[in-house]
């Protein structure tokens, strides 16, 4: 098991056992869903010799942080394609130790940014590896089907079962590799539940569908259970609400939420059931984002 599942000891939700599997707690780089999936990415990149990672992603991206952290231990250079606005972040900073090189680019160029940059360093020289932003692709959906399956061994030592498993779903991909998993163990795929954290159902429900036809290589007709009543004005937005739930979930449970993704899908999963009457044993997966809980104290104060 990369990471512990256990119960919460308030009762978040009426009615219901509430756990949660602390992905933000696996061990390396601060953790997250965008470590899990990093560690797929680096078997690969090991394996073939690359010299050079290129990668995308904005100041608040907790996949830099960790493919930047990788790079360096593994004695690799990591190159960021990023918008020109950069804030300074936690993420930033530690991408700033972790000696990554921004290369800055308007929104609307990035996609030529990337293949600028993968076609110089071809050109020095360097054995370039490109990972999508948020870990996105097969590799990406692999490692959430890892995940499924650690939760399938504790549901089976346990002798529980979860009836509803809640995340915060941005490009999709773990929501992906989750469906993917449930759908291999011929499990119930409903019970997978996505709180959007700025993409509209539509769209997103489209790229996680093309993301499962693509991981299992077949069709794919069943419902995507995702929800996006809490993305507000989309990426960033948070309510007043969202930091009162930030603060009690840290005093009550002692867990770091962020104002960008987990916040928000734990905010979303309690106005969604809050009317609960069945007895239920839900999950909650923390994707991770410590440096983000850091972040989100300073727009608070
Ligand atoms: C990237 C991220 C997500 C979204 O993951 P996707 O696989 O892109 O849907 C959720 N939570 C955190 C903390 C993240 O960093």
């Amino acid at each position: 098991m990369l990471s512990p599942i256990y119960k919460l000891s308030k009762e978040w939700i009426p009615n219901c056992n509430l756990f949660i599997k602390r992905e933000d707690l696996i061990p390396f780089s601060f953790g997250g869903n965008k470590a899990r999936k990093a560690k797929y990415f680096f078997e690969e990149i090991i394996k073939e010799n690359i010299t050079s990672v290129v990668t995308y992603g904005s100041s608040s991206s907790n996949h830099c942080r960790v493919i930047s952290n990788l790079c360096v231990k593994n004695g690799i250079k990591c190159y960021i394609v990023t918008p020109n606005q950069q804030k300074k972040t936690y993420n930033t900073m530690l991408c700033s130790i972790s000696e990554a090189n921004y290369v800055y680019s308007e929104i609307s160029k990035v996609s030529i940014t990337i293949d600028d940059t993968i076609n110089s360093l071809n050109k020095m020289g360097e054995n370039v590896y490109f990972i999508p932003g948020g870990g996105h692709g097969n590799l990406g959906t692999e490692a959430y089907v890892e995940c499924y399956n650690e939760i399938i061994s504790f549901e089976n030592e346990n002798d529980i079962e979860f009836d509803k498993i809640v995340l915060a779903s941005g490009t999709g991909t773990t929501q992906a590799g989750l469906i993917c998993g449930a759908y291999i163990n011929n499990d119930d795929l409903s019970r997978i539940i996505g709180i959007s954290i700025a993409r509209k159902k539509d769209y997103a429900t489209n790229v996680i569908k093309d993301s499962v036809v693509s991981y299992l290589n077949k069709d794919f007709h069943n419902n995507i259970n995702l929800i996006d009543k809490y993305i507000g004005e989309g990426y960033g937005y948070f309510n007043e609400d969202m930091i009162t739930l930030l603060k009690e979930v840290y005093k009550y449970e002692g867990i770091p939420l962020d104002l960008t993704y987990t916040g928000k899908a734990f905010y979303g999963m309690q106005d969604i059931y809050k009317e609960n009457k069945k007895n239920e044993n839900i999950l909650f997966i923390h994707t991770g984002g410590t440096p983000l809980f850091f972040d989100s104290l300073e727009e608070i104060k």
